[in-house]
């Protein structure tokens, strides 16, 4: 490995510490991933920050040195140059869907829909939803306390119209006594 220190730790960041191919962290892998030459090496691919793409050794394994050899040969997703929404759909069920072409062609090369795959992209929407249901939950509690503090300073007042009314109607009757 050719590549500097301090390109790989460019590539990391700029990848977010996650495999650009299927998404999975660091964090997730418990440990560092790899970096892949978009153009093989073999195929005349450079170590420029262009064509480094973080990757898990899953993806870079699939990915081995896939590189067109001709015109009619179908292209890999390139992260570098174009949006994941731009080829993939990815579904409620966890499985991602190809929107073109090369869609299609990266899903089947990388395995995107490999079993482990889904059933982290699922585990990581339900991670979201719960944390999404909690933050909703929070702010209700936060409105009831409101509602409540409300409640206590309208019950105040009421007390003190209460007395004021008895007070009036003392003084009428006093009155026309
Ligand atoms: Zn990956």
């Amino acid at each position: 490995m050719t590549i500097a220190p301090n390109v790989r730790e460019q590539v990391r960041q700029r990848a977010n510490f996650a495999c650009e191919f299927c998404g999975v962290t660091e964090v997730d892998t418990g440990g560092l991933l790899t970096i892949d030459h978009f153009q093989p090496k073999t195929r005349g691919g450079g170590d420029g920050l262009e064509n480094l793409v973080y990757s898990c050794p899953r993806c870079n394994q699939y990915k081995l040195d896939c590189w067109p050899s001709s015109d009619k040969d179908l292209a890999l997703w390139n992260p570098r140059l174009e949006p994941a929404a731009l080829h993939f759909l990815e579904l409620d069920d966890g499985i991602v869907h190809s929107l073109t072409i090369v869609g299609s062609f990266t899903i089947k090369r990388l395995r995107l829909n490999r079993r482990p795959l889904v059933a982290y992209r699922l585990r990581r929407k339900q991670r979201t939803e719960k944390i999404r249901l909690l933050t909703h939950y929070r702010e209700l509690v936060e409105l009831l306390e409101q509602l409540n503090r409300q409640m206590s300073g309208l019950m105040e007042e009421q007390q003190e119209l209460l007395k004021e009314q008895r007070e009036l109607l003392r003084l009428i009757l006093n009155r026309s006594r």
